[in-house]
Protein backbone atom coordinates (compact mmCIF):
# COMPACT_ATOMS: atom_id res chain seq x y z
CA UNK A 1 0.00 0.00 0.00
CA UNK A 2 1.11 3.47 0.04
CA UNK A 3 3.03 5.09 2.90
CA UNK A 4 1.23 7.46 4.81
CA UNK A 5 2.28 10.84 5.43
CA UNK A 6 0.75 13.61 7.23
CA UNK A 7 0.29 16.74 5.52
CA UNK A 8 -1.44 19.97 7.18
CA UNK A 9 -4.92 19.92 6.30
CA UNK A 10 -5.07 23.44 4.24
CA UNK A 11 -2.91 22.05 2.10
CA UNK A 12 -5.60 19.92 1.20
CA UNK A 13 -8.38 22.00 0.26
CA UNK A 14 -9.53 21.57 3.85
CA UNK A 15 -11.31 24.93 4.53
CA UNK A 16 -9.41 25.31 8.23
CA UNK A 17 -7.44 28.43 8.36
CA UNK A 18 -7.92 31.00 10.49
CA UNK A 19 -10.19 33.46 8.05
CA UNK A 20 -12.19 30.31 6.63
CA UNK A 21 -9.94 29.34 3.46
CA UNK A 22 -7.67 27.13 2.45
CA UNK A 23 -4.10 26.67 0.66
CA UNK A 24 -4.77 24.02 -1.50
CA UNK A 25 -1.53 22.52 -3.59
CA UNK A 26 -2.06 20.56 -6.32
CA UNK A 27 0.63 19.06 -6.53
CA UNK A 28 0.95 17.55 -3.50
CA UNK A 29 -2.50 16.31 -4.23
CA UNK A 30 -1.46 15.51 -7.66
CA UNK A 31 1.73 14.08 -7.53
CA UNK A 32 2.33 13.39 -4.18
CA UNK A 33 -0.34 11.37 -3.46
CA UNK A 34 0.52 8.82 -5.96
CA UNK A 35 2.47 7.46 -3.22
CA UNK A 36 1.64 9.04 0.03
CA UNK A 37 -1.66 8.18 1.98
CA UNK A 38 -2.16 11.81 3.06
CA UNK A 39 -3.41 12.27 7.26
CA UNK A 40 -4.97 15.36 7.74
CA UNK A 41 -4.25 17.65 10.72
CA UNK A 42 -4.88 21.06 11.70
CA UNK A 43 -3.48 21.77 15.05
CA UNK A 44 -5.07 24.84 15.31
CA UNK A 45 -8.99 23.59 14.60
CA UNK A 46 -7.65 20.67 17.23
CA UNK A 47 -6.70 22.75 19.72
CA UNK A 48 -9.86 24.35 19.78
CA UNK A 49 -9.71 27.72 18.19
CA UNK A 50 -12.62 27.56 16.01
CA UNK A 51 -13.09 28.71 12.12
CA UNK A 52 -13.00 31.56 11.56
CA UNK A 53 -10.77 32.80 14.57
CA UNK A 54 -8.52 35.05 15.96
CA UNK A 55 -5.00 34.83 13.59
CA UNK A 56 -2.47 33.95 16.19
CA UNK A 57 1.39 34.46 16.37
CA UNK A 58 4.33 33.96 17.74
CA UNK A 59 5.74 36.22 20.80
CA UNK A 60 8.44 36.09 22.53
CA UNK A 61 12.28 37.07 23.49
CA UNK A 62 15.00 35.52 21.89
CA UNK A 63 16.75 33.60 24.83
CA UNK A 64 13.04 32.06 25.50
CA UNK A 65 10.80 29.96 23.87
CA UNK A 66 8.12 31.82 22.00
CA UNK A 67 4.34 31.89 23.20
CA UNK A 68 1.29 31.95 20.73
CA UNK A 69 -1.08 34.74 21.36
CA UNK A 70 -3.19 36.25 19.44
CA UNK A 71 -3.07 38.69 16.91
CA UNK A 72 -5.03 41.58 17.57
CA UNK A 73 -5.92 40.02 21.43
CA UNK A 74 -2.59 39.04 23.26
CA UNK A 75 -4.94 37.87 26.19
CA UNK A 76 -5.11 34.39 23.96
CA UNK A 77 -2.78 32.28 24.73
CA UNK A 78 -3.06 29.25 22.86
CA UNK A 79 0.04 27.85 23.29
CA UNK A 80 -0.36 24.85 26.09
CA UNK A 81 -3.28 23.67 23.63
CA UNK A 82 -1.22 24.08 21.12
CA UNK A 83 1.57 22.12 22.67
CA UNK A 84 -0.42 19.54 23.65
CA UNK A 85 -2.62 19.00 21.21
CA UNK A 86 0.65 18.13 18.84
CA UNK A 87 2.26 16.00 21.28
CA UNK A 88 -0.88 13.52 21.13
CA UNK A 89 -1.29 13.46 17.71
CA UNK A 90 2.37 12.87 17.55
CA UNK A 91 2.33 10.12 19.83
CA UNK A 92 -0.97 8.66 18.44
CA UNK A 93 -0.13 8.73 14.82
CA UNK A 94 3.70 6.85 14.88
CA UNK A 95 3.05 5.01 11.90
CA UNK A 96 3.57 7.92 9.40
CA UNK A 97 6.65 8.28 7.04
CA UNK A 98 7.23 12.20 7.03
CA UNK A 99 5.17 15.47 7.28
CA UNK A 100 4.55 17.96 5.01
CA UNK A 101 4.26 21.59 6.33
CA UNK A 102 2.34 24.72 5.37
CA UNK A 103 5.04 27.22 5.48
CA UNK A 104 5.29 30.54 7.91
CA UNK A 105 2.13 28.96 10.30
CA UNK A 106 2.56 29.75 14.02
CA UNK A 107 1.69 26.31 14.14
CA UNK A 108 3.15 24.54 11.10
CA UNK A 109 6.14 26.38 9.84
CA UNK A 110 8.97 24.41 9.69
CA UNK A 111 11.39 26.95 10.02
CA UNK A 112 12.24 31.01 9.55
CA UNK A 113 8.61 31.41 11.32
CA UNK A 114 8.06 35.28 12.41
CA UNK A 115 8.50 36.09 16.07
CA UNK A 116 7.39 39.26 17.64
CA UNK A 117 9.19 40.98 20.41
CA UNK A 118 6.32 41.63 23.10
CA UNK A 119 6.78 45.30 21.89
CA UNK A 120 4.62 44.11 18.85
CA UNK A 121 8.12 44.30 16.56
CA UNK A 122 9.24 41.12 14.53
CA UNK A 123 12.35 40.04 16.03
CA UNK A 124 13.32 36.69 15.33
CA UNK A 125 12.59 33.25 13.49
CA UNK A 126 11.46 29.82 15.20
CA UNK A 127 9.60 27.14 14.05
CA UNK A 128 5.81 26.50 14.89
CA UNK A 129 4.64 25.29 17.87
CA UNK A 130 2.90 22.44 16.39
CA UNK A 131 6.50 21.34 14.40
CA UNK A 132 8.21 21.24 17.70
CA UNK A 133 6.18 18.82 19.33
CA UNK A 134 6.81 16.51 15.64
CA UNK A 135 10.42 16.82 16.71
CA UNK A 136 10.26 16.22 20.16
CA UNK A 137 8.54 13.21 20.01
CA UNK A 138 9.82 11.41 16.89
CA UNK A 139 12.90 13.59 16.21
CA UNK A 140 13.45 11.02 12.88
CA UNK A 141 10.27 12.11 10.69
CA UNK A 142 11.08 13.01 7.85
CA UNK A 143 9.61 17.15 7.35
CA UNK A 144 9.15 19.44 4.28
CA UNK A 145 7.44 22.61 3.35
CA UNK A 146 5.25 22.10 0.45
CA UNK A 147 6.52 25.53 -0.75
CA UNK A 148 9.71 23.82 -1.04
CA UNK A 149 8.77 20.86 -3.05
CA UNK A 150 8.95 23.24 -6.27
CA UNK A 151 12.45 22.63 -6.01
CA UNK A 152 13.44 19.11 -7.35
CA UNK A 153 15.99 18.60 -5.45
CA UNK A 154 14.42 19.16 -1.74
CA UNK A 155 11.98 17.25 -3.58
CA UNK A 156 13.07 14.54 -4.26
CA UNK A 157 15.11 14.51 -1.18
CA UNK A 158 12.16 14.65 0.97
CA UNK A 159 10.83 11.78 -0.93
CA UNK A 160 14.03 9.70 -0.51
CA UNK A 161 14.11 10.39 3.21
CA UNK A 162 10.25 9.30 3.55
CA UNK A 163 11.42 5.90 1.83
CA UNK A 164 14.37 5.24 3.80
CA UNK A 165 12.45 5.72 6.75
CA UNK A 166 9.71 3.98 5.97
CA UNK A 167 12.31 1.34 5.09
CA UNK A 168 14.04 1.59 8.66
CA UNK A 169 10.96 1.21 10.91
CA UNK A 170 9.34 -2.06 8.75
CA UNK A 171 13.18 -3.79 8.82
FE1 LIG B 1 -3.11 25.00 7.93
FE2 LIG B 1 -1.62 24.36 10.05
FE3 LIG B 1 -2.81 26.75 9.93
FE4 LIG B 1 -4.28 24.55 10.30
S1 LIG B 1 -2.73 25.39 11.71
S2 LIG B 1 -4.73 26.22 8.88
S3 LIG B 1 -3.18 23.05 9.05
S4 LIG B 1 -1.19 26.00 8.56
Amino acid sequence: GKIPVGISACLTGQKVRYNGGHKQSRYCLDVLQDCFEFKTFCPEVAAGLGIPREPIRLVGLPDELPRALGTNDPSLDATDDLLAVGTEFARQNRDLRGFILMKGSPSCGMERVKVYHPNGMPNTADQGLFVRTLRQTNPELPLEEEARMNDAVLRENFIARVFAYDDWKTS
